[in-house]
């Protein structure tokens, strides 16, 4: 966030009004408080140089978006206090706004009564839902594709279970014959399906495998951390549209609001379609839960201590941007998902480029043409470096020959995996900006490969 004169005048009225509900108590004077303050901060901002400008629309590497600012003077505000939200004496307010904003991210999926809470991030938000779907499947096997995030392998291997990885087809989605020959063999307790897999951005075939469910009974956890909110889009293929229609039939989902959902680090947010999976979570800790009877989220929740002011910066934040179609947060994500088809549709005509996949959302991968693997991947990263000198910041993706061979032109194998360029392109500026990117690109391609 630009933290200009206007938005910090913002901060300054609401810190007054904060702090005018505490007036009552006896005025605490700590004159050192300011002392350093000023070179210190200096300093930090000369180390933050050392950075990708991640917050500018020419930054296309990696899955990051900046929060919106709302975002930012409600968490600093928040701060004031900063409230824990694993007990209600630790955070009324802010678990109250919690439970609110969980809500409307469970209506959005379409659950009226869903169970769910936020949480650090993705990781911990999918390592409950492992843990609960095996408490509920008698340790049953976890199937998920070779494309889905590996924190998933990571976390079965943590909670002692066995993990099947699943092969996916040329658009980098699960291969549900694949799925259905491990069905056969194994017993299959959950299948993770990715909507939105973090390196193409992939959409699982959700809803053949709810067919393979009625043969097989077995949970589904939808991952989907980064492509949640595409459930608002309107502008996704007809498939991907099925697939998030979908979503509600699920067991279990993960959504990060601090992927797509304008919000800093540290907001994950896992939810349940059975609220009676609550039992899971059952402890007697001694220590917390003594002000009242009502739901305090530590019950419900693997973490114990968690940042408050998580929840009031999402709380701000969907006051500002609530979840409905044709919205503005909707819109945003439509606009980004126009710029990453703008970028695909050039690399389409491309002389030196071919696109991986068709991207189902808005991250859009691309090999460079030549004839062999190695000479492909070592100019991907030519181009990497060559963007970055010019401020235009891409990511690399190694990808296995057998996802990437069918849309490629590379004649010569010889080596098993190709090295491609990836874009997320996740910021609704970028739409505004991608003829001014391709343009740069244009020129640096055929500087550097032509
Ligand atoms: C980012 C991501 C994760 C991991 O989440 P963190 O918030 O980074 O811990 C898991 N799954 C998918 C699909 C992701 O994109």
């Amino acid at each position: 966030m630009n933290l200009d004169n206007e938005t910090l005048e913002i901060l300054k009225r609401a810190a007054a009004t904060w702090k005018s509900g505490f007036d009552s108590l006896p005025e605490v004077e700590d004159s050192s408080n300011h002392k350093n303050l000023d070179p210190i901060l200096q300093r930090v901002a000369i180390k933050l140089h050392n950075n990708y400008p991640y917050q500018h629309p020419m930054y296309l590497g990696q899955m990051m978006k900046p929060p919106h600012p709302i975002a930012h003077l409600a968490y600093t505000l928040a701060m004031s206090t900063n409230p824990n939200n694993h007990a209600l004496d630790g955070g009324r307010a802010s678990s109250e706004m919690e439970k609110d904003a969980v809500q409307q991210i469970a209506e959005m999926i379409g659950w009226k009564n869903g169970l769910g809470h936020l949480c650090g991030g993705g990781t911990v938000a999918n390592l409950e839902a492992l843990w609960v779907s095996r408490e509920l499947t008698e340790n049953r096997l976890i199937a998920v594709s070779d494309q889905a995030h590996y924190t998933h392998s990571r976390c079965a291997s943590l909670l002692g279970m066995d993990c099947r990885i699943i092969e996916s087809d040329t658009h980098g989605r699960m291969r549900t014959a694949a799925l259905q020959e491990v069905l056969d063999k194994n017993s299959v307790g959950t299948v993770v399906v990715t909507l939105g897999t973090t390196g193409l951005g992939a959409v699982d075939p959700l809803e053949e495998i709810l067919a393979l469910q009625e043969q097989y009974q077995f949970r589904i956890h939808i991952d989907s951390a980064y492509g949640g909110y595409f459930k608002l889009a309107e502008n996704l293929s007809e498939y991907a549209t099925r697939q998030y229609e979908l979503m509600n039939r699920a067991d279990s989902i993960v959504i990060d609001p601090h992927k797509h959902g304008l919000q800093p680090y540290g907001c994950g947010c896992v939810l349940f379609k059975d609220p009676a999976v609550a039992r899971v979570y059952k402890h007697d800790s001694p220590y917390t839960y003594f002000t009242s009877d009502q739901l305090h989220l530590g019950e419900i929740s693997l973490e114990c201590s968690r940042a408050g002011a998580s929840a009031v910066a999402l709380w701000a934040t969907l006051q500002r941007f609530p979840l409905e179609p044709h919205g503005e947060f909707s819109t945003g994500l439509e606009s980004a998902r126009s710029a990453a088809i703008q970028l695909y549709e050039w690399l389409n005509q491309s002389e030196f480029y071919t696109p991986v996949v068709t991207p189902d959302l808005d991250i859009v991968v691309w090999s460079v043409r030549t004839e062999s693997a190695s000479e492909s991947s070592g100019k991907a990263r030519e181009i990497f470096e060559a963007a970055a000198e010019a401020n235009l910041h891409f990511a690399l993706v190694t990808l296995p020959r057998k996802l990437v061979e069918e849309n490629s032109d590379i004649q010569n194998w010889d080596q098993s995996e190709l090295t491609c360029l990836r874009a997320c392109v996740m910021k609704p500026e970028h739409q505004g900006w991608m003829p001014r990117i391709l343009e740069l690109f244009s020129h640096i391609s055929r500087t550097t490969l032509g």
